[in-house]
């Protein structure tokens, strides 16, 4: 479930609370006996522990039956993380539209919305309004405001994770360093007064990955997702964790240089991006300039749905570019998903992007590579986002501290 190391306490008989837990979500110790042999706590220790997590209402007892126990004697109930006691609220921004759902702590989307939301009005208003959307959905599930644990939102530029800022976003004028996350659980208040929750922002590429490699792939250690809409950004997933650079940047290859585009100016203020001559917002400028209406990558998305041939053409050219560049992400990283995303993701992108990369890059570095469209199709960054928040809520290091304050 969560590909990341458990620090189990083998042995030395400290297991926390929480590593037991972690233990029990990721299915690799389900019962009692299976705790002690993989903690070495004592049946009494691994009992109080669990009585702990069964207070808070984080775990019960599996629908499967007793199992047979590792410790010999009479077979054992087995534990399960239960996903229905608390919900996240996740949203994941586009340039032009956004998508909101309520998930299950598993995951599972129980009501989701999506409309037009501009990025350009600005942080204010578009987190506002993310607010009052949130406010309906709840209000569609049944559930009410407290059982509401984290938000978690995508958004279409780079991220300071630690802050939850977005850090000079070539297409998000006006967010620049703004307070994203004091002003969406604001919001929330407003519109469901719910107390302030944990708010977690990331770059949508990055979530987008997440989200698909852990319901898709979990057994690929490295996956890359490459997302093209208005904009171009990759996510990489390295042995189940967010691969982010030392300053958030990794991935952020639409604005590599090429050759082609050296007269083209980017919305990032630069010449010669790949962005600028290869992306959704690229191809719908280039239609428009035929006398084709189309002004973002979503409008491409719908000519391409209808198989316009002009639409067609750009986008199988625009994959070329895109996957000469990913000839060198493809050699660098030597992945075992390239994943592909957004208002461009389809035959003909597809199609352009193999074409250059089997033909740039080294053989051993395609060998073993498959070459996709994303699973999840809309919803991987609402997905991602929604386990992002799960995996730090629930992660060892932040369990004690949460149960302390639910005062069990
Ligand atoms: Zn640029």
């Amino acid at each position: 479930m969560t590909g990341r190391p458990v620090r189990t306490g083998r042995g030395t008989g400290q297991a926390s609370a929480g590593e037991l837990l972690e233990l029990v979500r990721s299915r690799r110790a389900v019962t009692r006996g299976a705790l002690q042999q993989a903690t070495g706590l004592s049946r009494a220790t691994v009992g109080q522990r669990l009585d702990r997590l069964f207070r808070a209402g984080w775990l019960r007892e599996g629908a499967g039956g007793p199992v047979d126990s590792p410790l010999g004697g009479r077979p054992s109930i087995t534990l399960e993380f239960d996903d229905e006691h608390a919900v996240v609220l996740a949203s994941d921004l586009d340039t032009r539209h956004a998508r909101a759902a309520v998930l299950s702590l598993s995951g599972e989307i129980l009501a989701e919305h999506s409309g037009t939301l501009v990025v350009e009005d600005g942080p204010d208003v578009v987190l506002g309004e993310l607010g009052r959307w949130f406010g309906e959905l709840l209000e569609k599930t049944g559930r009410g405001a407290e059982s509401v644990c984290g938000v978690g939102l995508a958004v279409p530029g780079p991220v300071d994770t630690e802050t939850g800022r977005v850090v000079q976003p070539p297409i998000m004028p006006g967010w620049d360093g703004y307070d994203i996350r004091s002003r969406l659980a604001r919001a929330l208040t407003e519109h469901t007064g719910a107390a302030a929750v944990p708010v977690l922002v990331d770059n949508d590429a990055n979530l987008m990955a997440y989200g698909e490699q852990r319901t898709g792939y979990p057994d690929c250690s490295a996956f890359v997702l490459v997302k093209v809409s208005t904009g171009i950004g990759a996510g990489v997933v390295v042995d189940g964790a967010v691969f982010r650079g030392i300053d958030g940047g990794a991935g952020d290859i639409g604005h590599i240089r090429v050759p082609e585009g050296a007269q083209t100016l980017c919305r990032c203020g630069s010449y010669g991006c790949l962005a600028a001559i290869a992306s959704g917002g690229a191809v719908a400028r280039r239609l428009a300039e035929a006398g084709v209406p189309a002004a973002s990558g979503s409008d491409v998305r719908d000519l391409l749905a209808s198989g316009h041939p002009e639409a067609v053409g750009l986008a199988r050219e625009a994959g070329r570019r895109v996957g000469d560049v990913l000839a060198t992400v493809v050699t660098l990283l030597n992945p075992g998903v390239l994943m592909i995303a957004g208002d461009l993701a389809g035959t003909p992108f597809l199609t352009g992007v193999r074409e250059l990369l089997y033909q740039r890059a080294l053989p051993r570095s395609t060998a073993h590579l498959d070459v996709v469209t994303a699973r999840l199709g809309e919803r991987s960054g609402l997905v991602g986002a929604g386990a992002m928040v799960v995996e730090h809520l629930y992660a060892p290091e932040r369990v004690e501290e949460r149960l302390r304050a639910l005062g069990v």
